[in-house]
């Protein structure tokens, strides 16, 4: 008997909670399991982590962006999952700077760690059922991704899009929000029905009208 098409896909949100200056954290459940972004809170992150699979299955820490509340995680991550961390390139030249990462905000030094790989336009990461293809988003930073999967329609848009109509900080500077408006452009072209943003709750209502109010929130202030 078939039941049709089953997704065995699992997504978690498994941020360690606390204090609210965390981004998420996903830890996606495929064949091959990966974590996009890394949080601050590795312990509580692991202990997540843990409820659903081996911390050491974790093959890839996908960063969206180099964001301190997005990385500070990073170096217990890697220790204890022995994952791959995978960065946009455009990221790499700011890790390490306490004014790029905004680490010097949290009154902390940036995260040291290696990076294995880094993204580009158009790469694919294959983890079984799903395929994450990798979007250049930048503008909330200067080499910020967004991973689409285009079978489930879900899309991890980091801190480029947020839900009900938010965006990312940005310096707010003319050339970084026209930057970012191309970006939301873009994504608005996508289908979505699943959006797993950098801040605030995942969303799946109607999120092609949430992103269009992102959008022209964006503009406005262009
Ligand atoms: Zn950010």
């Amino acid at each position: 008997m078939s039941y049709g098409v089953i997704c065995l896909v699992e997504v978690h949100k498994v941020n360690g909670g606390g204090p609210s200056h965390e981004g998420n954290v996903y830890l996606i459940v495929d064949e091959v399991p990966v974590l996009i972004d890394a949080g601050r809170n590795a312990e509580a992150i692991l202990g997540n982590v843990e409820k659903f699979v081996d911390p050491r299955k974790v093959e890839f820490i996908i960063l969206t962006h180099c964001h301190h509340d997005h990385t500070a995680g990073v170096p217990a991550l890697k220790e204890a999952t022995e994952a791959k961390v995978l960065i946009g390139e455009g990221e790499v030249c700011d890790l390490g700077d306490d004014v790029a990462t905004g680490s010097y905000l949290y009154e902390e030094d940036p995260a040291e760690f290696g990076v294995d790989g880094t993204l580009e336009e158009g790469d694919v990461i294959n983890l079984g059922d799903w395929s994450l293809q990798v979007l250049m988003t930048p503008g909330h930073s200067p080499g910020s991704i967004s991973l689409y999967e285009p079978r489930a329609k879900v899309l991890f848009s980091g801190d480029t899009l947020l839900p009900h109509g938010n965006i990312g900080r940005t310096r707010r500077s003319g050339e970084a929000v026209k930057v970012l408006v191309k970006s939301l452009e873009r994504l608005a072209g996508l289908d979505v029905l699943v959006l797993y943003p950098g801040h605030m709750e995942p969303t799946d209502e109607n999120v092609a009208e949430q992103l269009k109010t992102s959008l022209e929130f964006a503009r406005s202030i262009h």
